[in-house]
Parts: C-alpha cells; structure tokens; sequence
C-alpha cells in the first residue's frame, strides 16, 4: 500500500540534475515531497531527523564514495528503498551497489517519469515485503525462544517425574516385600492357633458350649488365613514371583474336588451347592494350582454373597478348544454402576467399616490376574437381589510360546 503522499529524499549536488529529477517526478501519477540534499555529510543528519519513504541518491557525490555512503545509511539500521543514480558507463557499479542493499540503480541520463515512477514503486513493494519477512522471522525466532525455554522446563519436569517414578517404584516394591513378608509371618502363629483348637475339639470332655467356642475359633482362623493367603497371592502376583507349573490333568476330578472342600461353607448357610459338569474330555494342560484358587474365589464369594437359594458350578465347552467354568448364585447381585470396579485390588460394593461381609477386597483382583496367566477371560452378569454368574473362558492348552 503507498502512502497519499510519498516523502522523498533527492541527494544530489548538481542543481540542474535534481530540477531534472523533480522535474519527471512532477509527472508521474505520484504525490511526492521532496527534500532535497547536496553533500553527502547532510545525508545522515538529515535522514536521523526525518522518515522517507525513497531515498534517491546520486552516485558521484564529490568529496564522498557513493559505495561508502550507502554503507554507512545501511549502517545506521535505516531499512528504506535506496535508489541510486548513475553517470553513464556506471553501470559495472551497479551490481556492487545491490550488493551493499540499494533498491534498485537508474542511469541519469535515461531519467524519465515512467523508469523513476516504476522503480520507485517497485522498490517500495519490495522493501515492504522484506519488512513482512523480516518481521515474520522475528516472531519465528520468537516462537523457537519460547519453545526452547519450554522444551527446558519439560525437559526438568520429565527428569523430576522420572526420579519420582523410581522413588514410587522403590516404595511400591517395599510395600509389596512388606505384604509378603508379613503376609508369611502371620501364617505361622495362626497355623498354631488353629492346629491347637482342632485338638481341643477333639477332647471328648468339651461342654457343648466350649465346643461351640472353639469351632468360632477355627472359622475365624479359616477366615484370617484366607484373607492371609490372599495377601500373599497379591503380592507375589504384583512382584511377579507367583510360580506356575503347567501339567496335564483330569479338570472333572479338580473341579468336582474344589467344590467339595467348600461344601461346609455352604452348608452352613444351608445352600444347596451344584456341579453340573458337562465336558466330554476332561483331559487339559493348564496349572492344577491356579484353577483351584480361581474356583475357590469365585464359588466362596458365591456362598458369601447368598444369604439363600442355589450355587451351581457349571463347566462346558466354548469355541475354539476353549472351556468354560460358570459359578452362578442366587444371591444379592452386583449393582451395574459397580460391575466394572470390582475387579480392582480394594475395590468391595460395601466400603463401608459396617460392612456385612468380611474380605480383603482382593478376591477378584488376583482372580482376574490368574485368568489372565491362564490366557483367559472373566466376565460377569449379575442383577441385584437377583444373583450372579461369574464366567471364565480359558484355552484347553495353554500356549507356552504367549505366556
Ligand atoms: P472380597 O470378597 O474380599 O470383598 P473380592 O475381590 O472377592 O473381595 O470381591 C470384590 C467385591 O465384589 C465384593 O466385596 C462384593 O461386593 C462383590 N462380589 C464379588 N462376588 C460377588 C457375588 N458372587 N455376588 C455379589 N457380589 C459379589
């Protein structure tokens, strides 16, 4: 865009070369004001007093090398159109004046309104251009300092998070070194608590009542234990230490096994626990250990949460050499909104310290931690107050190369 009125400074010693050059600038279509300067000393002063917009300045100023000159107005960080006028036969100068920044260069004696007009707007054009550039690279070289200076506080930050990390780490190993070593203490003084109550209660000279005492005493240890096993399981799953032993073996005869064991829970509570066992060939090679802790969990959890009514053990086959193990029961069920968290470590529908049914929280977190080894899938629907169904789908053969 050009300014309506375009200031000018006309450097140049000979007065008839100048009236010339007014003389052609006068008729352009452009509306000048034109300062005039003679000696190549006025030039700097003049410039730091006023702005222009061209700079027209004659070549051979006497007493001043024009090469020198327009250095020194480059110098002084003046970022104007220069355009210089040439004798005749200046024109090899011409490429070194470019070189040192001016806009363009016309030769005096082929001055007319049309070349001056042209290169004045020309050079304009281009200077406000570079002055765009210019600018553009400025905000760039902004932009790279403040990302740089970003980049160093990520870079701080990163570092911190890491050392913080490796302290989490250390504290989270401690922790879980702590579980099982202290998980693995406990279990030593309880076996004896409940190795000497099962002696008591086999001396015929117990009172009814004393037996009842003692059978509290054993269930209670039964639950200490368990919830002291499940400690254990949590921590060395966590550490990956948990062992696992993959053979073949009869899953009818574990299953049906399991499920005995856990009888006397259910009996007590007067729930009619099932097997409907439904698998032609029961041969499988899995670790006998970890489906006996995973149908432990689920089918005591189901006794647990069954005030009355059914538990059944259903196992069938599913596609792809894959076998199922449903627990299902008839019991309080789970609330939707709670499905998902119950498999976490801690997580219980009840978090309340009034809470109904006692337990660690961990169940079915190191449940879905051994289906997992076992390259399987748990899942589960349930309804509330209806019951739930606890389903595990795990490969017939487990596949030594994935795990
Ligand atoms: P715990 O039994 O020690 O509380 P679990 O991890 O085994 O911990 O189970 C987490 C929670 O999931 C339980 O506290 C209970 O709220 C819910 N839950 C698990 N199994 C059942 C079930 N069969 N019926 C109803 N709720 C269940």
């Amino acid at each position: 865009m050009l300014k309506d009125k375009l200031a000018i400074l006309l450097i140049d010693d000979d007065e008839v070369d100048r009236l010339a050059i007014k003389r052609e600038l006068k008729k352009t279509q452009l509306s000048v004001d034109i300062c005039e300067v003679t000696t190549g000393n006025q030039v700097i002063k003049t410039l730091n007093e006023q702005y222009f917009e061209v700079i027209l300045l004659d070549y051979s100023l006497p007493g001043s090398n024009g090469l020198e000159l327009i250095k020194s107005i480059k110098s002084l960080g003046i970022k104007r159109p220069l355009i210089v006028l040439t004798g005749q036969g200046d024109e090899e100068i011409a490429v070194e004046i470019m070189k040192v920044g001016a806009a363009d260069y016309i030769c005096k004696n082929k001055v007319s309104s049309d070349l001056l007009e042209k290169a004045i707007i020309n050079a304009i054009k281009v200077n406000q251009a570079e002055l765009e550039i210019e600018k553009a690279n400025q905000r760039i070289k902004e932009t790279n300092k403040i990302l740089f200076i970003r980049n160093q506080e990520l870079q701080k930050q990163k570092e911190q998070i890491n050392i913080q990390n490796l302290q989490l780490k250390r504290a989270y190993n401690l922790k879980s070194q702590f579980l099982a070593n202290m998980s693995h203490e406990w279990r030593t003084p309880l076996n004896s608590i409940m190795g000497f109550s099962q002696l008591l209660l086999n001396q015929p000279s117990l009172s009814p009542e004393q037996i009842d005492i003692v059978q509290r005493i054993l269930k209670n240890g039964q639950n200490l234990l368990t919830m002291i096993d499940e400690i254990l399981d949590y921590s060395k799953l966590e550490s990956g230490t948990f062992n696992v032993n993959y053979e073949e073996f009869n899953l009818e005869f574990l299953v049906k096994l399991t499920v005995e064991e856990l009888r006397s829970l259910s009996l007590i509570k007067n729930i009619d626990l099932k097997v409907d066992y439904q698998l032609v060939d029961s041969l499988v090679f899995l670790d006998q250990n970890l489906l006996k802790r995973i149908i432990v969990n689920l089918v005591s959890n189901a006794i647990k949460f069954t005030p009355s009514g059914n538990v059944t053990v259903k196992v069938f086959s599913t596609e792809g050499e894959k076998i199922a193990i449903a627990v299902k029961d008839t019991g309080i069920g789970i609330p939707s909104e709670k499905i998902n968290s119950i498999f976490q470590a801690f997580e219980q529908v009840d978090q309340s310290l009034t809470r109904k049914y006692t337990g660690t929280g961990l169940g079915l977190a190191i449940t879905k931690s051994l289906v997992n080894m076992l390259q399987g899938k748990i899942s589960v629907i349930s309804e509330v107050n209806k019951g739930s169904i606890f389903i595990v789908e795990i490969p017939r053969k487990i596949n030594m190369n994935d795990s």
